[in-house]
């Protein structure tokens, strides 16, 4: 390879834009990636351009220093807004563009914003667009989106640390989830999980595991996720003994984050709340179905996966379309126990 971003270590860019990933655990997952740019280029400004929900994760991150929205369903919807977007992106005269996101958009919106060095990997029909392309690794097969994102940089010359995803709070975000979250260990139930129906664990199990761990640790008990979710908190909420406080679709990607982290425990979907709790340090029990927990695991020892082996999975679809087998072989029983393991091991 003729230039690699090791090369561009001695030139010392001054601005470096790097185009987020669009679902919040992926972009979660690719922070160790981040955390290697912002060691190899400590002078640089970094600036990441992410979708708005995104953007919150990065907002306070050290591996960012500014953040700028890049909202396609919003102000820069259509070509007009595209093309808008990547004049006030020439504006910032950016030296090099790191892209984690696949899409061939991202290659484009670097040409347009005339970044002169644009990395990334080959997908999406964009070789000829970036000048510090690298071929695609297979993400499907056993490769975790973590290491997925780690070697991209690994073939563009930049090896160094795996650091594992890591996420950051402001004193005063978490004293607002303290003041909320009061009195006691708590139990935080993230029920959703935005890529489809597919992935979800049913509602009742979960109220199920919500009042055993309350009955049997005292624990309090609060709902996480986005107001698509509303109608499963709310069963939740109908089918559990004990009180819960139902946040859902109520928080900001950030206070998301602050509940989260104020909580000893979390039960979740494989979702973008579980990549964020296990960024933030939070012990995690997570139900897995139709996708693969080889690739998209939680990259910490404080987890534990509960799955029911089927032919079928992974499948990766958004609908399941025979009897969920997947999630209904799941009982509430073992996620009980996978969430004592847990509790007793930090006694
Ligand atoms: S097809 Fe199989 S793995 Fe996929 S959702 Fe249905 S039961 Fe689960």
């Amino acid at each position: 390879m003729a230039k690699t971003l090791n090369h561009l270590k001695n030139k010392s860019p001054r601005r470096i834009l790097v185009r987020a990933v669009n679902w919040i655990g992926d972009a979660v997952m690719a922070t160790p990636a981040m955390g290697r740019i912002r060691a190899a280029f400590p002078d640089a400004e970094i600036v990441v351009v992410a979708n708005p929900l995104v953007a919150e994760l990065f907002v306070h991150h050290p591996c960012c220093d500014r953040v700028i929205i890049f909202d396609k369903k919003g102000q820069h919807a259509g070509i007009r807004g595209f093309l808008g977007f990547c004049k006030l992106l020439r504006r910032e005269r950016f030296d090099l563009a790191i892209l984690l996101q696949n899409a061939i958009e991202a290659a484009i919106m670097a040409v347009l914003a005339l970044v002169p060095y644009r990395a990334g990997y080959q997908t999406d029909g964009r070789r000829l667009l970036l000048n510090m392309g690298v071929p695609a690794r297979d993400s499907k097969h056993g490769l975790h989106h973590v290491d997925y994102y780690l070697f991209m940089l690994d073939d563009l010359g930049l090896a160094g640390e795996k650091p594992s995803p890591q996420l950051s709070l402001q004193p005063d975000e978490q004293q607002w989830a303290a003041d909320l979250l009061t009195g006691g260990s708590w139990l935080a139930i993230n029920p959703g999980a935005a890529y489809g129906a597919a992935k979800r664990w049913i509602p009742e199990r979960f109220a199920a595991v919500g009042d055993t761990l309350a009955q049997e640790y005292g624990m309090k008990v609060v709902l996480t996720g986005g107001p698509a979710e509303a109608e499963i908190g709310a069963d939740i909420v109908t089918s559990m003994k004990h009180q819960a406080l139902n946040l859902i679709g109520q928080t900001s990607v950030r206070q998301m984050m602050a509940v989260l982290e104020r909580c000893t425990l979390m039960v979740t979907n494989d979702s973008g709340p579980m990549h964020v709790g296990a960024a933030l340090g939070v012990p995690i029990v997570a139900v897995f179905g139709p996708t693969d927990h080889t690739t998209t695991s939680p990259r910490t020892d404080k987890c534990r996966i509960v799955r029911h082996e089927v032919e079928c999975s992974p499948c990766m679809l958004r609908q399941c379309p025979i009897d969920h087998r997947c999630m209904e072989g799941v009982t509430a029983d073992r996620v009980v126990v996978a969430a004592r393991e847990l509790l007793e091991s930090r006694r």
